[in-house]
């Protein structure tokens, strides 16, 4: 049968490439393949580009490192923020209002702010935003709504059912909504959604997009609000494990174009144009966390401890998340043996891999995990006096560059003045 180089978990790069890189960058590192990183985006605007006025933005908090968005950029996405980092990112990088969607949740003032000096999309988590918008900084020409399905969608085990989650509008405050901003100074529309996280199921977004379609329409029945985009948020998923199947961007695109010729298109409601805001599918699969084997150890189990931890890479900890693993230079030699793969943090969801089946692996073993290039080093952080790693790029022609240099014990003390005990009684 045949099987994707994704599904073969196949590297980039050889164990050799990487004992030279570690003479430079010591382990642990995230380490992100450009050259495939581009013909993924170029793939994904491609397939997509299809639809009416399509945009991608991608959603920064899957990974903020600005090397990595300059490329993204390069290619044409724009970005989605949701804090005031992630836009002084966006402003950094010079993208320009219109290539910045702003959906946040539980919004501060200064980030509304913010937003409207960049010229921003703003997006509103609910009805009451549009009061606390309207005093923070004004109400733009250009408002967008979230909207939450509730019952009417199952979610997954990651995002949780819409009825249980905290983003978004009902149905009734969707419409009540663009009523109230009519009634103020806004003019143009939006709307959005984002109900799915890591779903790899195709007709899901089908679906998804036939659900904001048919309410583009209500709301414009009900209100004569004539949305000019939908944005269909994130969510869509990898292939974490190798039996898992990639989806097909050509197929999720065809499907949400009919869905759109047999709703908006019949509705006389076109052109609306399509946005999408992914993280995860864009940058994921391509990046690697390398760790070496410190310690072995045979107790009830059998633990391979690495110089890495959960702050390197929190999904398996926090949600039993799956993520591959390959002994550099034993790709072939038979699995054999059942490790729990370990970090170094006093919590004993502290595995990167429990009950794994892997070849024999002895100290000073390189590991890569796979699939880090999204949520992993992004959600980073100092529990237990851990440090967050470096962050490296193997570009197209085969050299590597930091781009993001790993974590002191200065950075991690620099918050504190211990000058201040002296007196301190
Ligand atoms: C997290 C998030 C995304 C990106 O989700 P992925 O699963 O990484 O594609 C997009 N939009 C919003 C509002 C988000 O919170």
């Amino acid at each position: 049968m045949f099987k994707s180089k994704m599904q073969q978990k196949k590297l980039p790069f050889t164990k050799a490439k990487i004992l030279d890189i570690i003479k430079k960058y010591p382990t642990p590192f995230h380490i992100y393949d450009e050259k495939a990183i581009r013909q993924n985006a170029r793939n994904f605007l491609k397939s997509f580009g299809m639809l009416e006025g399509f945009r991608q933005f991608f959603a920064v908090k899957a990974n903020p490192n600005p090397y990595l968005i300059k490329i993204l950029k390069q290619e044409g996405m724009g970005v989605d923020c949701s804090s005031l980092p992630e836009l002084e990112i966006a402003e950094r990088l010079e993208f320009k209002g219109k290539d910045i969607m702003f959906s946040s949740n539980d919004t501060p003032a200064e980030e509304f702010v913010k937003a409207r000096k960049l010229g921003a999309v703003i997006n509103l988590d609910d009805t009451s935003h549009i009061d606390f918008l309207e005093k923070a900084a004004g109400i733009p020409d250009l408002i967008c709504f979230r909207y939450n399905p509730g019952p009417a969608r199952k979610g997954n085990e990651i995002i949780g059912k819409p009825e249980e989650a905290k983003y978004g509008l009902t149905r009734k405050q969707m419409i009540e909504s663009y009523k109230i901003a009519k009634n103020k100074r806004a003019r143009r529309f939006g709307m959005h959604t984002m109900i799915i996280s890591n779903e790899i199921n195709e007709g899901y977004f089908i679906e998804t997009a036939r659900m904001m379609f048919e309410l583009a329409v209500e709301v414009y029945n009900k209100t004569g609000v004539k949305v000019e985009f939908v944005n269909l948020g994130g969510g869509i998923g990898i292939p974490y494990r190798p039996e898992q199947e990639p989806m097909s961007y050509e197929r999720v695109a065809r499907g949400v174009k009919k869905a759109y010729d047999e709703i908006i298109v019949k509705n006389k409601l076109n052109p609306i144009k399509i946005f999408t805001e992914c993280g995860r599918v864009i940058t994921g699969p391509y990046g690697y966390l390398i760790t070496r084997v410190r310690h072995i150890k045979h107790i009830y189990r059998d633990y391979v401890g690495t110089d890495a931890s959960m702050a390197n890479l929190m999904r398996p900890g926090m949600y039993g998340a799956y993520h591959h693993v390959t002994v550099l230079g034993k790709e072939n030699a038979p699995k054999n043996h059942v490790y729990d793969v370990t970090g170094s943090l006093c919590e004993n969801n502290d595995k990167f891999a429990i009950q794994r089946k892997l070849p024999e692996i002895e100290r000073g073993d390189i590991l890569t995990i796979h699939d880090t290039g999204a949520h992993g080093h992004a959600m980073g952080f100092n529990y237990n006096g851990k440090l967050r790693s470096a962050e490296l790029l193997l570009r197209s022609d085969g050299s590597v560059k930091q781009i993001r240099r790993a974590e002191t014990m200065k950075d991690y003390f620099a918050t504190l003045d211990f000058r201040g005990l002296e007196g301190f009684d």
